[in-house]
């Protein structure tokens, strides 16, 4: 069976205990890889080997940074195909999924920053009275990068990218559910030219080895995304410390059709894929679908019978829409949420159910694209996050009720809004309490702009200079040329 292990001070490292996780192909359910179960000491090791390697990193010209992070996303780039297939292994997710978003993703992050940082400039301000001021934007030094298990690839690169951009030494935890792609860039990290240290990569667990990252005094940053939850108890642990910290959580988005909406080929396939894209477990899926009384009746017709046509299955077949869920644990959770929705008086109109996928999947965790109605929007099932193919259909009268509806959630990370009322759509853009506000489109990504959510949604931006401003210290300098 393959093991995976750290990446410190350059080299494969197994844990210093010797414990390790069983890594799980959820169209299987069957453990195909081994990944270390680290903890302190592991984490230890690794920060030190980041303290002795940061100040050298930083000390290099820009250029050999960004030609260190462009040689990397050229050796992924070359392996595409065997990335993919890690990613679909690891997570569920198709692997025509993880072709065309995942793992080029992932390489446009590593060459966005590359670019990012030659272009990043610091400002100056002349005073009237003689002074000069200038900015530097200094590395941290040591920076912590903890990331889920969703966008396995995508995101844990969202993350370090910027941060080796910018100067820092980095200590990176990826999800301990989908470990695998994590482990295969960092094997690639020396040839990519990083001196050793300078990317670190500690596998386990989150109270094992994230816990540890976040406490450590060394480690002067935290960026973290996943659960609101696990959020809230990073900035508790971050506080005393007074660490920096940014923060992407979870999302309960709503996805909003007035009746002027253009209902074109492409508008549906989109709304449709806003939902169920990778089973629906992007942080930016819509799961509320609130649709405008005129045309509800007509619209949910067209929207049922596109989503009825959209194909659960193995991951491996390039016809499947769906593939699993990423655990045993989360098909459960997603499950129970269908039952909770039941109960608190859902009609389910598609789906609600495990898929048997059978051949090689028979045991795996596939469900059902699930659309309900009739949950009041106050509902629990409207207002937690579910995170899986799961979506409610909500009528609303006018953009005032669209409005206090699509608000009206502890989370603000992404709105989308389907109009072809130019008006409408700027007036509510304002007014929408969203990090993130998409016009008739979703999820299309300029990565020079600020990415983060409101609310319990997240603390912070990332994405451009945003992400750079996080991974440095901003240095006034004031130069008095009177004399
Ligand atoms: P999670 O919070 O359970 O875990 C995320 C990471 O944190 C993992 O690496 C985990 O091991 C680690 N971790 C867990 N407890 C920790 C602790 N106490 N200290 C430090 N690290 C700890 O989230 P998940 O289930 O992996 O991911 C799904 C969640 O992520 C969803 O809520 C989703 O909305 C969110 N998400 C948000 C964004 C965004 O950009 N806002 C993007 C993707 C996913």
């Amino acid at each position: 069976m393959l093991v995976l292990a750290n990446l410190i001070d350059g080299h494969a490292h197994a844990p210093r205990e010797g414990r390790y996780l069983d890594v799980v192909d959820p169209a299987t359910g069957q453990a195909f890889a081994r990944c270390p179960d680290s903890d302190a000491g592991d984490v230890a090791e690794a920060v030190a080997a980041a303290t002795r390697a940061a100040p050298g990193w930083a000390a290099l010209p820009v250029e050999v940074r960004a030609q260190c992070l462009r040689r990397l996303a050229d050796l992924v780039e070359a392996r595409l195909e065997p990335f993919a297939e890690a990613e679909s292994q690891d997570s569920g997710k198709p692997i025509a999924l993880a072709r065309s978003l995942d793992i080029p993703r992932a390489i446009a992050n590593l060459r966005f920053f590359a670019s990012a940082i030659e272009q990043w400039h610091g400002e100056s301000h002349a005073m009237t009275q003689g002074a000069i001021n200038y900015t530097l934007h200094l590395p941290l030094g040591v920076v912590g990068c903890i990331s889920p298990w969703n966008l396995p690839l995508y995101l844990f690169t969202w993350k370090i990218a910027p941060a080796l951009a910018a100067g820092n030494a980095v200590v990176a935890k990826p999800s301990e559910v989908t470990p695998y792609t994590a482990w295969l860039l960092g094997t690639l990290a020396a040839e990519a030219g990083f001196p050793p240290g300078v990317l670190n990569i500690v596998h386990g667990t989150g109270p094992g080895v994230g816990e540890s990252i976040v406490t450590h005094d060394a480690v002067k940053a935290l960026s973290f995304t996943g659960s609101t939850r696990t959020g809230v108890a990073i900035a508790s642990a971050a506080a005393p410390r007074l660490k920096k910290i940014s923060l992407e959580l979870g999302g309960k988005n709503p996805a909003i059709v007035f009746d002027d909406v253009d209902l074109s080929d492409e508008t549906m396939a989109t709304i449709v894929r806003s939902g169920f894209a990778n089973q629906g477990e992007i942080c930016l899926c819509g799961s509320r679908l609130l649709v405008q009384r005129g045309i509800y009746d007509r619209f949910r017709a067209a929207y049922l019978e596109r989503v009825r046509a959209l194909r659960v299955g193995d991951p491996r077949e390039p016809g499947s829409d769906l593939g699993a869920l990423v655990s045993q644990a989360h098909f459960e959770k997603v499950t129970g949420c269908i039952e909770r929705a039941r109960k608190e008086g859902g009609r389910i109109l598609l789906g609600g159910h495990r898929v048997s996928v059978g051949g090689r999947c028979s045991e795996g965790w596939f469900v059902e694209p699930t659309v309900i109605e009739g949950v009041a929007p106050s509902g629990a099932t409207n207002q937690e996050e579910i995170f899986g193919p799961v979506v409610t259909l909500i009528p609303f009268d006018d953009e005032a009720e669209a409005l206090s509806i699509a608000n009206g959630t502890p989370y603000g990370l992404a709105a989308s809004l389907w109009t072809s009322n130019l008006s409408r759509a700027h007036r509510m853009a304002t007014q929408l309490d969203f990090g993130i506000v998409w016009i008739n489109c979703w999820m299309l990504r300029d990565l020079r702009t600020p990415f983060g959510g409101s609310k319990q949604s997240g603390v912070g931006r990332e994405g451009g200079f945003d992400a750079l401003r996080f991974f440095t210290e901003a240095r006034n300098v004031c130069i008095d040329h009177r004399q």
